[in-house]
């Protein structure tokens, strides 16, 4: 395995290329930002709780018939995947009413949204993330019609299975984001799906277990990790 620059180096990843033509090296690293990275900081061990819950619910979703580009561990930080060239849309599903829906639309925060809202944003920091609809996605040439509504049905397919889990730890996923990628025809799940990515309030206390301990300073951001990464993976 060769390691020299990355290939990409994003906010919290850096991808490298590898001597397998068909394998990209992810490695995850321990920065965490909020906010288009206008708030940053480097936390001891994150990239390895964030790597281990991504490869946990990779194996999870390949398990119940939802591929995606994880292919092994390589270290405790550093996954081996499938090259994709990167969709620049966000998926997010949104069980709960939280975030940025609450802030830019009249839920009132907690309050549950059944069926699931999916909101589609489109991935540049310059232009903070603005959301996106089908019609853009379709005139810029990102996905075609089709392809939308079966990413979309994916990611609903997604969240049925990760809530089903998530629920088994005590948790509410409130909403999560997906990246999706093409590999040849296919359109394949990419990225993560790590507390980085996820909102998780414990049932009980409504405290949140992800991120948002980081952006809003609520509590002790790693020992939060741990315990998400701990209570999903026995690890
Ligand atoms: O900020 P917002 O409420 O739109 O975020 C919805 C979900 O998507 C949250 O779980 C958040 O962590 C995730 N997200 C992300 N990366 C972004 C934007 C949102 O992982 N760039």
């Amino acid at each position: 395995m060769t390691e020299q620059e990355p290939i990409y180096r994003g906010k919290a990843k850096s991808v490298f290329r590898s001597d397998n033509p068909n394998e990209l090296i992810v490695k995850f690293r321990d920065d965490i930002t909020a906010f288009d990275g206008a708030k940053k900081d480097e936390l001891a061990e994150k990239g390895i709780y964030n790597a281990r819950v991504s490869a946990y619910l990779f194996e999870y979703l390949r398990a119940n018939g939802v591929p995606s580009h994880f292919v092994r561990m390589e270290d405790e930080r550093t996954m081996i995947v499938r090259p994709l060239k990167m969709i620049p849309v966000e998926v997010i599903v949104r069980n709960i009413a939280a975030g940025s829906l609450v802030r830019n639309y009249p839920f009132e925060e907690g309050a549950p949204l059944d069926p699931p809202v999916i909101v589609l944003d489109y991935k540049d920091d310059a232009r903070h993330d603005p959301m996106i609809n089908e019609e853009i996605i379709v005139a810029l040439g990102l996905m075609t019609a089709d392809e939308i509504a079966s990413v979309k049905k994916t990611a609903l397919r997604i969240n049925d299975l990760l809530r089903e889990r998530i629920d088994e730890i005590g948790l509410d996923l409130v909403d999560f984001k997906l990246e999706f990628g093409r590999h040849g025809d296919e359109i394949l799940l990419g990225d993560e799906i790590s507390m980085d990515s996820m909102r998780l309030w414990d049932k009980k206390t409504r405290t949140s277990m992800d991120k948002d301990v980081y952006r809003f300073d609520k509590g002790d951001v790693m020992a939060t990790y741990a315990a998400v990464a701990e209570r999903l993976t026995g690890a």
